[in-house]
């Protein structure tokens, strides 16, 4: 017998003790008419509340593969509270490991690390996976997408009422369409009353095995069927980190995008040889703090696969050099809540050890932050992508990523955005540096050594536009990091490098489409955490020019949109 996992806090199987693949086909893909819902169709939504191992999902992917027509697509979104690590799931579906290869292998290597809110994973250029790690009510509410078919795979009712609420039933009928079907192991009374009054027509069939009775349904609505867009002709205009990153994404999703940038790839911003991979941290959850999780998750999953990029999972100490950041610190981790295997609070002497040269200061640390060479990061983005010298041709969609360059643009003329000076200074690693394990971030930062050189950066200057550089700017980061760490000896630079970056009025990225038809799309003020921001960003150009569904939250899309400077309506 396959013995499915069992849940100690919900006194709950994951899935059927009979056979949890054959509980799948009977409930989930004959409950909502797969795969005969998806012949002739060019995409297919799927969203399921409760994660779990994935199988669910898993058996989806292999049932599109091997049925779905050539070309079609399949979203899934999946709502899960408590994930299950990648072992636990490893160890789940050890009865399935055969059936489910090669696609289990692929969820494993990509399955995000445990961070609450938005996941995007793209696979063969077929499936993308919107894995959301919150609760259900809480994660319905701001998910964007136009869902064809629920599978309903909570715990049972009575043992975890709070996923079959009415918020849950009225955010279903929210996202559905006339004709959207759902289906579900229980046949609880209030779970069809409740169902009923979100306007879905209820049915009870047969139920898996031993199971009596089990629900299925159809939606009865007003609202179309959201057709996606065809595969339109792309143009990014700009090659530094948000214009690779979009051609590197947009390229996963199945479109052929082309770069063009007069100056060739990572000229400007993006071409420092070394870059750290970190997200702004902020003391509450909110759109702006959940849009850096999603993207720091991203980068280090996407990041640790990549090769010829210098990446180095060597993680980052953030001191807690004042009091201000001692408050604010604190309630990142109280209310980030991320999981302790990615974010800690270390005392000075922890810290100490950890980054293995002496700190005086408590710091907040994350263990999978890490390096990377952004120059070659952009050349990896966009390997395969035509570099195009001239724009001839008429495109259907324009990406503007121009970096410092979105300032003179005219389409962007209305944008609050303005360069900021950045010089960064290479030190040779001195006996003491050079046995530092973790970046450390006091304001400044010095990267973990790397072929004997770190980096000390950053400049920040408002007020200049010129990238000359400047000796004084280096005497200025070597004084600023030795009043943060105790450095004996001199130190050698060997080389440096300024850049403008650009910010918008409110420090956050402006990503979203400018004009009303959706294809003329910026993303710009990646200014600082740009390797995080760039890649995130990506994702939701590709939302938009797919027409969904979104891969971040609503709250989140609210932030970054252009319109927001405005206070215009919201849609991904
Ligand atoms: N579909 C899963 C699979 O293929 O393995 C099995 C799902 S299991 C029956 C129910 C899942 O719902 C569990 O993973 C549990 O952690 C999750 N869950 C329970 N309460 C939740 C809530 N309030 N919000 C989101 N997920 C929840």
């Amino acid at each position: 017998m396959k013995v499915p996992p069992r849940s100690a806090q919900f006194d709950d199987v994951y899935f059927s003790v009979h056979d949890g693949a054959e509980e799948t086909k009977h409930v989930f893909f004959d409950g909502n008419n797969l795969p005969a819902r998806w012949q002739g169709e060019a995409h297919f939504t799927i969203a399921e509340t409760g994660f779990g191992t994935g199988l669910n999902f898993l058996l989806a992917w292999k049932l599109f593969e091997e049925t779905a027509p050539k070309g079609a697509f399949l979203d899934f979104i999946s709502i899960e509270k408590f994930p299950l690590s990648a072992q636990e799931i490893k160890d789940g579906l050890f009865p399935w490991a055969n059936d489910l290869s090669p696609y289990l292998d692929k969820i494993l290597t990509q399955y995000p690390i445990r961070v609450p809110g938005f996941h995007r994973m793209v696979f063969d250029g077929r499936v993308a996976l919107t894995l959301i790690f919150d609760d259900v009510n809480e994660a319905l509410p701001e998910i964007a997408a136009d869902v064809g078919a629920w599978f309903l795979d909570g715990f049972t009712p009575s043992k975890n009422p709070d996923m079959w609420s009415q918020n849950v039933f009225n955010e279903m009928a929210r996202l559905s369409h006339d004709g959207t079907t759902f289906s579900t192991f229980t046949a609880a009374g209030f779970v069809k009353r409740g169902l009923m009054a979100a306007g879905f027509n209820v049915t009870k069939q047969k139920g898996f095995a031993h199971k009596r009775d089990m629900l299925t349904g159809v939606f009865k609505g007003e609202k179309k069927r959201k057709i996606q867009n065809a595969k339109p002709s792309i143009l990014i205009q700009g090659a530094g980190l948000a214009g690779c990153a979009a051609a590197y994404v947009l390229k996963q999703y199945g479109f052929k995008p082309v770069l063009y940038d007069p100056n060739g790839i990572a000229h400007g911003a993006s071409g420092n040889d070394t870059g750290l991979i970190n997200p702004r941290f902020t003391a509450f959850r909110d759109g702006v703090s959940d849009f850096y999780t999603a993207g720091f998750a991203q980068t280090v999953r996407v990041l640790s696969a990549m090769d010829d990029i210098d990446y180095k999972a060597c993680g980052s100490i953030h001191l807690v050099n004042d009091e201000d950041k001692r408050k604010r610190f604190t309630r990142t981790i109280e209310n980030w809540n991320w999981h302790s295997d990615h974010m800690k609070y270390l005392s000075a002497q922890m810290a100490s050890e950890v980054a293995g040269i002496a700190v005086e200061h408590d710091a907040l640390y994350l263990p999978q932050s890490g390096q990377v060479n952004p120059a070659q990061l952009c050349r990896a983005y966009a390997e395969g992508v035509e570099m195009i010298e001239a724009i001839k041709d008429d495109y259907d969609v324009h990406i503007l990523a121009k970096g410092a360059g979105s300032i003179g643009d005219n389409t962007l003329k209305n944008l609050p955005i303005h360069t900021v000076r950045g010089q960064i200074t290479k030190i040779k690693a001195t006996p003491e540096t050079s046995r530092m394990n973790s970046n450390i971030c006091y304001g400044g930062y010095i990267s973990a050594p790397r072929d004997g050189v770190q980096t000390v950066g950053s400049t920040f200057q408002k007020w200049l536009k010129d990238s000359d550089v400047s000796v004084q700017d280096d005497e200025d980061n070597v004084s600023k990091l030795k009043q943060h760490i105790k450095i004996s000896l001199d130190l050698e630079i060997v080389g440096r490098r300024a850049s403008l970056r650009t910010a918008a009025r409110d420090r956050f990225p402006i990503i979203g489409a400018v004009d009303e038809g959706g294809k003329v799309l910026v993303s710009t003020a990646h200014g600082s955490h740009g390797i995080v921001s760039s890649l995130a960003g990506a994702h939701l150009l590709a939302d938009i020019i797919r027409g969904g569904p979104c891969s971040l939250s609503k709250s989140t899309i609210g932030f970054l949109r252009p319109q927001r400077f405005q206070k215009t309506k919201i849609s991904c």
